[in-house]
């Protein structure tokens, strides 16, 4: 069976203060074994968070797809794991929409974090438009495909399905529709990697919470959830990875 892991994006969120949320969110870890548990916090937390993470893993939220040279403000995979990254999120949707991050991009820096010792997750998901015209599991499965890096194998990529309308506005698609998409996203994997698309990891996110979080989980190509403004707070936190 696949681990289930669920896992905090703090985003552009977090200062030293609130290490005392990473401490007791590590906690919550610890008293749940069963479930893999991480944080990806801001790049200036995760060297702070080391000594208070506890059972939780500590990630980052990007990296850059070269190891070193001319790229003003940025940070390569190498200087993440130094810091005390064990994974990093690639292609999360504010980045491809931000940044303009292509699908080639976020493979390419999937790679770079592989080789730097780093475990992934990689986001896709649709907009709203694609949603109502009734091609979110086409589009879906065609982005996944197109990011994936060479190489893509169970025991350091996870894959993370977030509708881009569902997230941070409380809304999420019926239980149906995330059944089918994560359905399809496996489908989708096997066509390139074969038998192991059994063992990967296909988190959901978007609104993802205390309230909704073990209705999601229940879902037998759910392998976990990666959550924005709910892993924020231990206390928010701690009824999602309950529900894992
Ligand atoms: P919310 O849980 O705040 O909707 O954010 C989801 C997300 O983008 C996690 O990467």
């Amino acid at each position: 069976g696949r681990r289930k892991l669920v896992v905090g994006n703090w985003k552009m969120n977090g200062l030293k203060a609130q290490l005392g949320e990473v401490e007791d969110i590590g906690a919550l870890a610890a008293r749940h074994p069963a479930v893999e548990v991480g944080l990806c916090l801001p790049a200036t937390l995760i060297a702070p968070a080391q000594g208070v993470k506890g059972a939780a893993f500590i990630g980052a939220q990007d990296c850059h797809m070269h190891g070193s040279g001319a790229h003003t403000g940025c940070l390569s995979a190498a200087m993440l794991a130094e810091a005390g990254a064990g994974w990093t999120i690639v292609g999360h949707s504010e980045r491809r929409q931000d940044q303009g991050e292509t699908d080639a991009d976020v493979a390419a820096k999937a790679l770079a974090a592989k080789a730097a010792g780093l475990k992934v997750i990689l986001c896709v998901g649709e907009s709203l438009d694609v949603r109502d015209a009734g091609h979110a599991e086409s589009v879906v499965s065609a982005q996944l495909l197109a990011s994936l890096p060479e190489g893509a194998a169970a025991d350091w990529l996870a894959i993370a399905y977030e509708p881009i309308w569902a997230i941070g506005t409380g809304r999420i698609p019926t239980m149906e529709a995330v059944e089918a998409m994560h359905r399809a996203l496996r489908a989708a994997l096997a066509t390139k990697i074969g038998a192991e698309a059994d063992g990967m990891r296909i988190l959901y996110g978007g609104s993802m919470n205390g309230d909704n979080a073990a209705e999601l989980l229940a879902i037998g190509d759910v392998d976990g959830g990666l959550v924005g403004g709910a892993s924020l707070t231990a206390a928010k936190f701690a009824p999602v990875i309950a529900a894992a």
